[in-house]
């Protein structure tokens, strides 16, 4: 039984990574938690989970803790982060895609057609929504 639990963890979280890199153009996989790009990050202090943290719940197919944190809404795509990596990743485009995960969800999850959600759905979603709907970076 745990053997059987174990196995569907690690195929959720390389799904989950598989899913994230292909909308985000970017190998999460190279990060080695330097936390660089999290102390480069004028947000950081209003994240419950910092840029470096994101990357690693990724890494560990921690699908429905991230895509619910605070965190990823937060992210003003200034793209401190990504002039930090000391590895190229482009944390900017990976947390744009976990917004998009985060909107889209079922089979449509790398794609957000703003103007299908309802009028309720579209008053409550923060501007970035809109701003990632519209593939600013991963585009
Ligand atoms: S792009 Fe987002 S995560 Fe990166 S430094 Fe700027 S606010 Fe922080
Ligand atoms: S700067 Fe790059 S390598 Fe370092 S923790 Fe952030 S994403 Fe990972």
């Amino acid at each position: 039984m745990d053997t059987t639990l174990r196995i569907n963890s690690a195929q959720v979280g390389s799904s989950f990574v598989a899913q994230i890199e292909k909308i985000s153009g970017q190998k999460l996989l190279a990060c080695y938690q330097c936390g660089k790009c999290s102390a480069g990050c004028p947000m950081a202090a209003y994240m419950d989970v910092l840029p470096n943290q994101m990357i690693r719940m990724a890494q560990l197919g921690m699908r429905q803790q991230l895509l619910e944190t605070r965190a990823i809404w937060m992210c003003v795509s200034c793209l401190t982060c990504n002039s930090r990596c000391p590895k190229g990743i482009r944390i900017a485009e990976v947390i744009e895609a976990l917004r998009k995960a985060a909107l889209g969800g079922g089979e449509r999850n790398d794609h957000l057609e703003i103007m299908e959600l309802s009028p309720e759905a579209r008053s409550v979603l923060p501007p970035i929504a809109t701003i990632s709907a519209l593939r600013k970076l991963t585009s």
